[in-house]
Parts: structure tokens; C-alpha cells; sequence
């Protein structure tokens, strides 16, 4: 196949990815649009592989590796297991990235450094500038992904960790990093040897993995789907990095457009927590030093399954508001049916959609399209936080940071500040979770103590359904 035809080949798919992330706003066209840009990734993938002179034989026992782990392992992840699939995912993006640079400057080496560029007529500082920058924004993604997959499943303890001098050193790290780059850039020029400058390029990959892990470190738990975010675009700015160094333009523009929509993605989350990323890369926020917010005073009320249903069966608006619990006791589908009972019985039901409710943008939405909940009865926080204080019972489903109002109140808290779904506001409210525990900021919730709140306790699918159980022998 002619290079040119290729290279058209590779604007088509280019301009699928776009059509395909476009459709992925919306959940009526989230599934074509997936389908499309893996059409995109298809024939981009096809077409590299009509290139002269490629070694078939590892390409096929690393599809066959690859596709197998790929999908018993899309296969058998848990929906509150994505966002560790997603950070693993990003670190093997980033690994590849190192490894191609890696791979390229060992060709390179391999044939006399300088000699190479002379033979080549190819530009020596740009090639060296963009495999620097695979394999050091590759190395920072691959082991700050890792560490970030490890904080989320619960395998690396999920708090912050605050090490004395972090600062000092990931200062020394970045300062080693920058000095050993140039060095290694503008290598030709100081005439080094080609084992100083092998050195040198190992020690750009050494440090580079260690900022991975030493920049994470200090995020809690809380926090590492922000991470996960910003680690995504890594992945992609590596993945164009590696684009530039093996020439290929479908690998420069996906990974421009995984960098952007990583950035972008970032920026909302932060701003759904109201903290800039600054705060969330270097605040320690969730470490066991942080600041815990105002005293809470009063007793949290129990109430049974029974008590609840009359308080439901005579309500005329009920807002439901879904977190991390409901995620992971798997109800939406019970939750639907609660729903579709309370309407049945002439109440107006609607579902109160919190930014960064559970642990990845877009958690409850996902969760409740699968139930098949229609669409126009999610509500955005922005749109039902002024109905609320008409809302007669606010039920809110395993979430707990996203209704705390110590965010909203208490300025001593760490949460100050993040915009909360006003369940506190709603006439009654009835909170279902397991028992005391906290939400993921490790804060107490001030709702649950206030005279007008009634805890559920138990597993929310069990609670849910016993709910259900109720209304249906109506
Ligand atoms: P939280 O993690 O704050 O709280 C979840 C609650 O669910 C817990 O209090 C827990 O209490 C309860 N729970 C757990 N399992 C069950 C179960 N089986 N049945 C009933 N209840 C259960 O969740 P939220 O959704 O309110 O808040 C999300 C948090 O994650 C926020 O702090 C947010 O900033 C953070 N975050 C989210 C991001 C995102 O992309 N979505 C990104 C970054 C951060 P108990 O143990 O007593 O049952």
C-alpha cells in the first residue's frame, strides 16, 4: 500500500475518532460513537499492518497475548471496578510509549548515533527531543497508573501518604530530569560517548518511574479518579510523543486526542469538587494529618423498612440520590422498580445526579442507564438543588460525601467548598447505607444527625427491594 494512500486512510479514521467522541456526549448516541471510533482504530490498525517490512510473527503472539488478557479481563471487571481497569489500561499505554522510544533510540544506537542522522538526513534534536518525551511522560504514567490502580482496589492502602522532604525530592527528581534531558538532546553536540549517553538515557527512564510513584503517593484514595484523569492524558501526550518518534500521524492525532480529552475531563472533575489541581496533586488531602471540620452533635435515628414506606406512600415528590453505595450493592435495578412504585402511586419521582457521586465522572449515570431509568428523570445538581426545600422525602442511596453539608457550612472542613446536592433541605430524608461508616473523605456526615433524618440501615439493594416488597402489597 502507497504511503499516501495510508496516510488518507489515517485522516478517515482520525476523523471517526472525532465524530465518535462527539457522539459519546450523549447517552442515546454513546454506543454508536464507541462503535464508531473503534471502526476508526480498526482500519488505522489494519493499514499500519500493510506496511513493508513488518516481522508478522511477533505482531501475532502479541494479539493473541494481548487480545486474550484484554478480554477475559473486560470480560470479568465489576462496574465499581472500572476506574481500575481504566488506570491500568493508561499504564500500559504509558509502558508502550517508553518502550517504543526505548526500542527507537536502541535502532538508532545500534547503528552509530551521529552516523545514523547523517544516513538518515533526520532532524538529530527533534528525534532525540520527542524520544525523551516518550519515555519520560511514558514512565511517569506507567508507574503513577500502577500506584493508582494499587490506592483504588484497595491492594496499596488508599490514604494519602506524606514522606518527609516529598516535596524536596520530587523537586530534585523534576531538576534530575530536566538536566539529564537536555544532556541527553543535546548529546551530538557535547560530543559524549555512546555509553555517558546510554547512562544518561537510563537514568531519564529511572527517575521518570520514580516520579510516577513518588507524585501519587501523597493522593488519597479520594482523589485518584482525578489522578487516573490527568494520568489518561499522560497517556495519550506519550502515546503522540511516540507518534512523532516513529513518524506515524494516526498515532500522533489519537494521542493528542486522548491528551485533550484527559485535560479537559480533569478540569470538570476538579471543578465539580470545587478544588484546583494543584490542590488535589499536593494538598494530602485524605491523609491521616488532615484537618477533620467541626464537631457533629446528636444522635443518628434509625428507622425501620415499614416506618419508611408510610412515610413514602404518602409523599407527592421524592428525590432519589444515588453515591458510591448504591454502586457497590449493585441496586439501580431495585432502584428503578422503587421508582416506578412511588410514580404508580401518583408521586413525582425524580433522581438527583451528583458530578463525582461513586469513584468515576459519569458513575450514576452509567449505573442507571443500565437499569433503564429514562433519562429526563436525571436530574443535574445545579437544576434540583433550588426544588429541594419543596422535595417531601429526599432518600439518599449510599452517598454520603455528596450530601455532607459540612461542605457547604462548615469551613473548617476539607470539604469546604464542594458543591453538595441539598438532600439536608428536603422536607424528610431517609439515608440507606450499612452503618456508620464514612464516605470516602473519611468526614462524618452532619445530614445524618439532623432531627428530620431517619437511617436505613443495611446493604442498599436489601433495603431497596424490602422497600419494593412493601409498596407492591399495597
Ligand atoms: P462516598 O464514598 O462518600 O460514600 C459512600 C457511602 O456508601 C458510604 O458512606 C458507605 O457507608 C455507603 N455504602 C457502601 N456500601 C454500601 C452498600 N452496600 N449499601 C449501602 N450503603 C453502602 O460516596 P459518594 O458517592 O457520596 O461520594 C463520592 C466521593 O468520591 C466524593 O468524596 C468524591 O469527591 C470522591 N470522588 C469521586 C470522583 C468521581 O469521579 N466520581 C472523583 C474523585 C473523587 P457504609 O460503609 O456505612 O455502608
Amino acid at each position: 500500500m502507497s504511503p499516501s494512500l495510508i496516510n488518507f486512510v489515517y485522516i478517515v479514521a482520525s476523523i471517526l475518532f472525532v465524530l465518535g467522541i462527539k457522539m459519546l456526549g450523549s447517552a442515546k448516541t454513546a454506543r454508536k460513537g464507541n462503535l464508531i471510533s473503534s471502526v476508526g482504530m480498526l482500519m488505522a490498525v489494519v493499514v499500519t499492518l500493510l506496511y513493508k517490512g513488518l516481522d508478522f510473527k511477533y505482531i501475532v503472539v502479541g494479539l493473541i497475548i494481548g487480545g486474550a488478557i484484554g478480554l477475559v479481563a473486560a470480560k470479568r471487571v465489576k462496574m465499581t471496578a472500572m476506574p481500575e481497569m481504566v488506570a491500568l489500561f493508561n499504564g500500559f499505554g504509558g509502558l508502550a510509549s517508553l518502550l517504543v522510544g526505548w526500542a527507537e533510540y536502541e535502532k538508532i544506537r545500534g547503528q552509530g548515533f551521529l552516523e545514523y542522522f547523517t544516513r538518515q538526513d533526520a532532524p538529530v534534536i527533534f528525534t532525540s527531543t520527542v524520544i525523551v518525551l516518550a519515555v519520560l511522560i511514558g514512565g511517569i504514567t506507567f508507574t503513577g497508573s500502577i500506584q493508582a490502580w494499587g490506592k483504588l482496589s484497595g491492594k496499596l492502602g488508599s490514604r494519602a501518604v506524606i514522606i518527609p522532604a516529598q516535596r524536596l525530592i520530587n523537586g530534585a527528581i523534576v531538576g534530575g530530569i530536566v538536566l539529564l534531558s537536555l544532556l541527553f538532546i543535546f548529546s551530538g553536540n557535547l560530543e559524549l560517548s555512546s555509553g555517558t549517553q546510554l547512562a544518561i538515557f537510563l537514568g531519564v527512564v529511572l527517575l521518570s518511574l520514580a516520579l510516577g510513584v513518588l507524585g501519587v503517593l501523597p493522593i488519597g484514595g479520594g482523589d485518584m479518579p482525578v489522578v487516573i484523569a490527568l494520568l489518561n492524558s499522560f497517556s495519550g501526550l506519550a502515546a503522540a510523543a511516540a507518534g512523532f518518534v516513529i513518524l506515524n500521524n494516526v498515532l500522533i492525532v489519537a494521542g493528542c486526542l486522548v491528551g485533550c480529552s484527559g485535560l479537559i475531563l480533569t478540569i470538570i472533575m476538579c471543578k465539580a469538587m470545587n478544588r484546583s489541581l494543584t490542590n488535589v496533586l499536593f494538598s494530602g488531602f485524605g491523609s491521616s494529618t488532615q484537618k477533620t471540620g467541626a464537631e457533629v452533635k446528636g444522635e443518628m435515628k434509625a428507622a425501620s423498612v415499614e416506618d419508611a414506606y408510610y412515610v413514602l406512600e404518602a409523599a407527592s415528590s421524592v428525590v432519589i440520590i444515588p453515591g458510591y453505595g448504591m454502586a457497590v450493592a449493585q441496586a439501580q435495578h431495585v432502584v428503578k422498580e422503587l421508582g416506578e412504585l412511588l410514580e404508580a402511586n401518583g408521586c413525582e419521582v425524580k433522581y438527583a445526579i451528583h458530578p463525582v457521586a461513586g469513584r468515576m465522572p459519569g458513575h450514576m449515570n452509567v449505573l442507571l442507564a443500565e437499569a433503564d431509568v429514562p433519562y429526563e428523570q436525571l436530574v443535574e445538581m445545579d437544576d434540583i438543588n433550588p426544588t429541594m426545600p419543596s422535595v417531601d422525602v429526599a432518600i439518599v442511596i449510599g452517598a454520603n460525601d455528596v450530601v455532607n453539608p459540612a461542605a457547604a457550612d462548615d469551613e473548617a472542613s476539607p470539604i469546604y467548598g464542594m458543591p453538595i446536592i441539598n438532600a439536608h433541605l428536603a422536607k424528610t430524608v431517609y439515608a440507606l447505607k450499612r452503618g456508620q461508616g464514612a464516605g470516602f473523605s473519611g468526614l462524618i456526615n452532619q445530614l445524618y444527625f439532623l432531627e428530620k433524618t431517619r437511617m436505613l440501615y443495611g446493604d442498599a439493594k436489601a433495603t431497596v427491594s424490602a422497600l419494593v416488597g412493601q409498596l407492591k402489597e399495597d
